[in-house]
């Protein structure tokens, strides 16, 4: 009886998951995805805590409070512009769990001398991509963090190397199938997996860390999967299916959005010696013209449209409150303001539709690149915000630039452009930026909450 309760409430989480992942697609259901897929979570856990395999609840409860400790500074607290390093962190973490839990399994199968084939399957797979994941995940989190070095880390023929290492993981996982009491094997392949983790996110550098966390995600979908092959348990399946699935059809769009193949960012060394002379060989020549804040302030009073591009740096100085005060004004001078999104502004795909929709800014302004990029060639005025690599035109024109290829927005077709960034400073790739020296480009110097603030002061006066 207790056990089709369970299985009940597993299939009620499974759809509340699989609605939550729906509601996650659009800007303005998000935040219901998100509170439907805490609502799923809720049931899966209180469901599995009826389990007759428990025994005894007191670590359980421990591991919840402990849990609960370190998860609600990191949800509260920690920044929007630290967000791609917080899920590296708790992948690190769910990867742990799912490498622990095989483990366990493993220690007490092997004890009721039941290890079966099958169930040696899902425990190689489970232990390998886990404890791959949790080191690649810690990797990835430094990287972010500036904890290591973000530039990619080489030797030679690494790659050859990390793919002999990884395969001689696979035949570890092969031999255990076959002989599953053969201890030392299994250890041999939690160990490997540590060390797969580690080289592969080495060579990869900082700015592609995003790709690769959501990569990683993948990955411990993947394990949670071979986790719930190992339990029996559904949820776990169906579960760790959805996150493998969405992990990697994220990567995927990330790797589309910066024109570059999913190979080129895995194995592609972005940002290593070369890159960085390519990056100098691109650099940006002349002189950038500064604008005063009531002059910039005129030029947006008395446009016709104008269209707002905001990047990174936007997050940075957490103006979207200042953005949208200024779109305010500006629309009650009759101001056509539209939003001009690029699919990888920011650090995360969709960052600049979560904090504008923070402050209030309505989902109808916010304009994606294929929709918009038409629209700069009748604009009076691109106010670009702390972006940068998203407005590059060396993407399009310089073939030796490391962002060749890249998607961008077509900012320069604007009757003027105006930049607010805080100096010289290059954008996350490190290439510099012609647009900002372009004759018809003016930098507008100082913090982009700063500048939006005073932008907005002398919109009201003009
Ligand atoms: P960039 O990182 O290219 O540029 C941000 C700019 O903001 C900098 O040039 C900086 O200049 C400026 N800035 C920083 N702080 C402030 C501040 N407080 N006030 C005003 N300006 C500030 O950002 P983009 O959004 O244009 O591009 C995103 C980059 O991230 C791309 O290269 C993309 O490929 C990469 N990326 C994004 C992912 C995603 O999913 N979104 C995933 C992987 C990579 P200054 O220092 O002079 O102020």
């Amino acid at each position: 009886m207790i056990d089709i309760f369970i299985q009940l409430a597993y299939l009620l989480a499974s759809v509340l998951f699989i609605f939550a992942l729906r509601s996650l697609s659009r800007p303005d259901t998000a935040r219901r995805g998100m509170q439907l897929a805490a609502f799923g979570m809720l049931i899966a856990v209180a469901a599995t805590l009826l389990h007759t395999r428990i025994v005894t609840y007191e670590w359980i409860l421990i591991g919840a409070a402990v849990g609960a400790l370190i998860g609600y500074p990191l949800g509260m607290w920690v920044p929007m512009t630290a967000m791609p390093q917080r899920i590296a962190f708790s992948h690190a973490f769910g990867a742990l769990a799912a490498t622990l839990v095989g483990i366990g399994e493993y220690a007490h199968l092997y004890h009721e001398q039941s290890l079966t084939r099958g169930v040696m399957t899902a425990l190689g797979f489970e232990v390998l991509l886990g404890a791959l994941t949790v080191t690649g995940s810690l990797m990835a989190f430094g990287k972010l963090q500036e904890l290591l070095p973000g530039r990619p880390i080489t030797f030679p023929f690494q790659n050859f190397f990390n793919l002999a290492l990884f395969g001689l993981g696979v035949a570890g996982l092969i031999w255990v199938v076959l002989f599953p009491y053969d201890v030392w094997v299994f250890g041999l392949i939690c160990v490997i997996g540590l060390l797969v983790g580690i080289l592969i996110v080495m060579p990869i550098g900082g700015a592609d860390m995003p790709v690769v966390v959501s990569l990683l995600n993948a990955y411990a979908g993947l394990a949670a999967v071979a986790t719930g092959f190992a339990l029996d348990n559904n949820v776990l399946i169906v579960v760790g299916a959805l996150d493998g699935a969405s992990g990697f059809i994220l990567s995927v769009a990330m790797s589309k959005a910066m024109n570059r193949s999913f190979a080129n960012v895995l194995f592609g060394a972005f940002g290593s010696a070369g890159g960085a002379d390519e990056a100098a060989a691109s650099g940006a020549s002349g002189e950038m013209t500064a604008i005063q804040v009531d002059d910039a302030a005129l030029r947006l009073a008395f446009a016709n449209r104008v269209i707002i591009v905001p990047g990174y740096g936007l997050a940075v100085a957490q103006a979207q409150h200042q953005a949208r005060e200024l779109v305010d004004l500006l629309e009650k001078r009759g101001v056509d303001v539209r939003f001009a999104i690029h699919p990888v502004a920011g650090r995360m795909p969709g960052h600049m539709n979560v904090l504008l929709a923070e402050a209030g800014i309505s989902y109808d302004k916010l304009i994606d690149m294929e929709d918009i990029n038409e629209r700069f060639a009748g604009t009076d005025v691109a106010l670009v915000v702390g972006a940068n690599d998203v407005v590059n035109p060396a993407a399009r024109t310089n073939k030796s630039s490391p962002i060749y290829g890249m998607p961008i927005l077509n900012v320069s077709e604007a009757t003027s452009v105006i930049v607010l960034k805080r100096g010289k400073g290059a954008g996350f790739s490190g290439v510099e930026n012609d647009l900002f020296v372009a004759p018809k480009t003016s930098m507008l110097f100082g913090d982009a909450k700063q500048s939006l603030m005073q932008l907005g002061a002398e919109v009201k006066l003009a």
